[in-house]
């Protein structure tokens, strides 16, 4: 008899974040098997039981069990958000030394499993963390990248939807470079309704003021750690974040989303993965969308990656 494949995901570091994750991908049943692997055992077998009541109460057959690097060898996914939370008035790349001793205890045995899926990191800082497993990992760049400035990008389309009332995914447009506070929004690439922005501000002067997109930046950038000082983590958003990337991905959805990806020449980068737009499909990043450009949004990109490398220089 024919036998169907399973889709097995392992999420290492299975915190505020991994086990939002590991919801997110269960509510639209996703996957079949999920994999929860985190240093701290007994925390990652009470989530386990806790998500197994989960789909028990909605009569959802997803698997959830514990497991160990060993389970990677024949994971479809593997979503990394080991670490530690981030601390209020911490910014992300502050976070570098923490997160990195962990990673370089991770990316042996998971190197060792034959790992030959497609790994998303989550960890903080994102685009640096995601360049070290890029040259760590022996997997495609189309493989493995970041969550890079996917959840800043929907937090954006709300934020500029609330300001001018207009529902959010018509709100065309991308937050991109590094998920942290040099992230930028290219304005010559914002469609409104179907309508090119500077079209838009001419139909509607009275929305000139609202779409200061220097302010939506930084309303944008100090979503999470809003959320931080408020209940000491983000889970919700991230996990949908990481549902909507593998989604993509499972069903060959063809959707752009930015993420943080290896460059290997594109906007004249490279030696750097950075919130770029990328096109998901069944194969992963199957295309990197190379926007062109304005003077100033060029030179926010070329900033964002010199800070990523720099920081990432530090390690090691
Ligand atoms: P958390 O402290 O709740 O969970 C982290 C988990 O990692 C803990 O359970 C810990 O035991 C585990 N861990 C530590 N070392 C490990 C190892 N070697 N192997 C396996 N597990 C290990 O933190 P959190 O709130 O879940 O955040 C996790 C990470 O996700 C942080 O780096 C955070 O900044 C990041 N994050 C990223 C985004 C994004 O948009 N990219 C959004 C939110 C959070």
């Amino acid at each position: 008899m024919h036998q169907f494949g399973s889709r097995k995901v392992v999420i290492i570091g299975t915190g505020r974040v991994g086990s939002h994750v590991a919801l997110s991908l269960m509510f639209n049943q996703l996957v079949d098997e999920i994999i929860l692997c985190d240093l701290n055992e007994q925390m990652a077998y009470a989530e386990m039981v806790d998500l197994k009541d989960w789909t028990s109460a909605l009569d959802v057959h997803v698997k959830v069990r514990t497991g160990s690097y060993e389970d990677c060898a024949d994971a479809q996914f593997v979503i990394i958000t080991a670490g530690r939370k981030r601390r209020e008035g911490e910014t992300r790349l502050q976070m570098l030394d923490g997160t990195f001793k962990i990673l370089q205890g991770i990316v042996g045995p998971l190197r060792a499993s034959g790992f030959n899926g497609v790994l998303i990191a989550v960890s903080n800082p994102v685009d640096v963390i995601t360049e070290y497993l890029y040259r760590e990992l022996d997997l495609p760049r189309n493989h493995i990248f970041g969550t890079g400035t996917a959840l800043d990008t929907f937090r954006m389309r709300r934020a500029v939807g609330n300001r001018i009332a207009l529902e959010r995914s018509q709100v065309e447009a991308i937050v991109m470079g590094e998920h942290g506070d040099s992230s930028f929004i290219p304005t010559s690439h914002v469609i409104l309704g179907g309508v090119p922005l500077h079209e838009y501000v001419r139909m509607r002067p009275e929305h000139a003021e609202l779409l200061d997109f220097n302010s939506v930046s930084s309303q944008v950038r100090a979503a999470g750690a809003n959320i931080i000082k408020g209940k000491g983590a983000t889970e919700f958003g991230i996990g949908a974040t990481v549902a909507k990337i593998a989604s993509s991905i499972i069903h060959n959805e063809k959707r752009v989303i930015p993420l943080s990806a290896h460059l290997e020449g594109e906007y004249g980068e490279r030696d750097v993965s950075v919130g770029v737009p990328c096109l998901l499909g069944g194969d992963g990043i199957e295309k990197i969308f190379e926007l062109e450009l304005q003077e100033g949004e060029q030179e926010a990109l070329h900033h964002s990656c010199d800070i990523i490398r720099g920081s990432f220089a530090t390690i090691g």
